[in-house]
């Protein structure tokens, strides 16, 4: 009999969410604003810290595309971005008219290089075409080397923007991710740490960043009694449905952290003994969420590769993924230019995400490490 489909990572309630629905169903507050909307601000904010300012949105898309406007990109400015990451890091640029640039990323991270990031920057000031903006991730939710990455932005006077829908939870020598520049990002996807259903954020350090965001994701309205505009607005305020469930999953996030953690310790004890697989490990002062648990499958013969163990966890109804394939081997970014090696390259061709939801049993763990340890027989 086939078992019930193990997913990559599936959305877990805590228990209150439904409670903060009804309430806004009862208080009719079924709109994109609402006490859902500010309560769920507030517990981003007081979960970050450091004087966040949050601005809830209809998706972690939203929140970079108008990271981006208020940074002035426009029509033909270059904008650099981490190769290895989902397209939506890299779309919202081409939504601006402005040219998408593609970095490398380092192997200790996974995640943008800052070598090749200086590389590329001093690249276009040589051409006249000093580059708008820098779009970092967090991959999988491990931290990018935030120390040289703010740095270089400083040094060369560039806007950062932190790609952190990956990354609530994780943090760098203890700041957490979305707080180290004036454009920090999150998401609320259905398949995120937590869920709103579908919703994101931007965070910031300015309160004005914060005011502006919320201006522009509410259809750019003046200060007037008839609807005025002098700026081009965006419809990409939160609902306050959806923000009800986020307050709900504000509830459960440190478990959820936890809960992703204790996967991945429990796969690299049980998988890391096997010849040719291998874990991303934390360098030092990195704490990553472990949204997902990623594994590398060295090319060396007579193991098996990534794409039989992905098959063969398919066939007993279990999904597994390949890692995200970078951005500058993407048909529709064929024509950006590229900074780097073959590092993202590698990682896509030999690695694999495995089940890593917080609501999986340690059966479900069993299933798999048992699945994959036979291909090794
Ligand atoms: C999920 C994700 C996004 C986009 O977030 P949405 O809320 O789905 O729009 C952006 N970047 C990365 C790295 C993501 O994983």
């Amino acid at each position: 009999m086939m078992q019930p489909k193990m997913w990559l990572s599936s959305p877990h309630m805590g228990g209150t969410e439904q409670d903060f629905v009804n309430e806004a169903f009862e208080t009719n507050w079924v709109a994109p604003l609402g006490p859902n909307v500010d309560g769920f601000e507030k517990d981003i904010a007081s979960f970050l810290g450091n004087n966040v300012h949050v601005a809830a949105l209809t998706s972690g898309t939203a929140a970079i595309h108008l990271a981006l406007v208020q940074a002035g990109v426009t029509q033909g400015d270059v904008v650099l971005c981490q190769s290895f990451t989902f397209s939506a890091s890299a779309n919202p640029i081409v939504y601006q008219g402005a040219m998408p640039v593609f970095i490398d990323s380092e192997a200790t991270t996974w995640n943008m290089d800052p070598n090749y990031l200086e590389d590329a920057i001093q690249h276009y000031i040589a051409k006249g075409q000093k580059p708008k903006a820098v779009i970092v991730v967090h991959l999988y939710g491990m931290p990018a080397n935030m120390q040289a990455i703010t740095a270089l932005a400083a040094k060369y006077e560039i806007t950062l923007i932190e790609d952190a829908a990956e990354a609530l939870g994780s943090s760098l020598h203890g700041q957490p991710m979305g707080t180290f520049s004036q454009y920090g990002v999150l998401s609320f996807n259905g398949n995120k740490i937590i869920t709103t259903s579908g919703g994101g954020a931007l965070v910031s350090a300015s309160a004005e960043t914060i005011a502006t965001t919320k201006f522009l994701a509410t259809q750019a309205r003046d200060a007037a009694p008839h609807y005025q505009h002098s700026h081009i607005g965006f419809n990409y305020r939160m609902s306050n449905i959806s923000a009800g469930i986020g307050r709900g999953q504000m509830q459960v996030l440190p478990q959820r952290v936890q809960q992703r953690r204790a996967n991945h310790a429990f796969y690299q004890r049980h998988l890391s003994t096997l010849p040719c697989i291998s874990f991303l490990e934390e360098p030092t002062g990195y704490y990553s969420n472990r949204w997902l648990t990623t594994i590398l499958c060295s090319q060396a013969a007579n193991t098996p590769d990534r794409e039989s163990i992905r098959l063969q966890l398919d066939a007993q109804n279990i999904e597994s993924r390949p890692l995200w394939k970078p951005m500058h081997l993407q048909p529709v970014f064929q024509n950006a230019p590229y900074f780097g090696g073959n590092v993202a390259e590698q990682l896509f061709a030999n690695g694999l995400c495995l089940p890593s939801g917080s609501n999986l049993t340690t059966a479900d763990l069993d299933r798999v490490i048992g699945i994959i340890k036979n291909l090794y027989q």
